[in-house]
């Protein structure tokens, strides 16, 4: 039994049209969230055959492995509910002071997720996440879906900048697509995400 099931999407594949077609966020979940969640099982499959056996020569590359698809796993499901049908607009109440206070102002949070997003070299994520450390919101710019990213980080809102989530609607002109998603923020889930991750931490 699969530790990993794949959520359902909250909304119809062809909901966020015309900003991300219906083709693209139905390949994005079925096939690429999908095998996220398959690889993440599958390798902790692998993982537990090794301590059967007692066996760890491929112990490097299950690792890697594991970060890999358990992070793409996580970051395409917050994916999913940070964008809505309905979103766009600006954040209000705590989050909205909050990014005045860490950015100087929504407009600087938006230019500077905005460049991380379309600046990722290869691929990757860009992502405001909450930081417990210094107790502010920060700017990510994720390699993969694991790399470059400061430990204990909680990300509140996550852009995918894979060419699988825009290269056939967008082709190359990324910061078009990037653009677009901001139309489709759903600020009432990054809200609860901010607001239980500052909680917590
Ligand atoms: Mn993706």
């Amino acid at each position: 039994m699969g530790n990993y099931t794949l959520p359902d999407m909250p909304y119809d594949y062809a909901a966020l049209e015309p900003a991300i077609t219906g083709e693209i966020l139905e390949l994005h979940h079925a096939k690429h969230h999908a095998a996220y969640v398959k690889g993440a099982n599958d390798t902790l499959e692998r993982l537990a055959e090794a301590r059967d056996k007692s066996e760890y020569g491929g112990l490097v590359g299950l690792e890697k492995t594991f970060a890999f698809h358990l992070s793409g796993h996580v970051l395409h499901s917050i994916f999913w509910e940070n964008l809505s049908p309905d979103g766009g607009d600006r954040p209000d109440g705590e989050l909205r002071a909050a990014i005045d206070e860490h950015f100087g102002s929504f407009e600087a949070l938006q230019k500077q997720l905005s460049t991380a997003t379309s600046t990722v070299q290869g691929s990757g994520w860009g992502v405001l996440a909450w930081e417990p450390l210094s107790r502010r919101l920060i700017v990510e710019q994720i390699y993969d879906h694991h790399g470059n990213v400061g430990l204990n980080t909680t990300p509140v809102l996550v852009f995918d900048a894979w060419e699988h989530a825009y290269y056939l609607q967008y082709r190359n002109v990324r910061p078009d697509y990037v653009d677009k998603l901001w139309g489709l923020v759903n600020w009432d889930d990054v809200s609860r995400r901010f607001a239980e991750a500052s909680k917590v931490h």
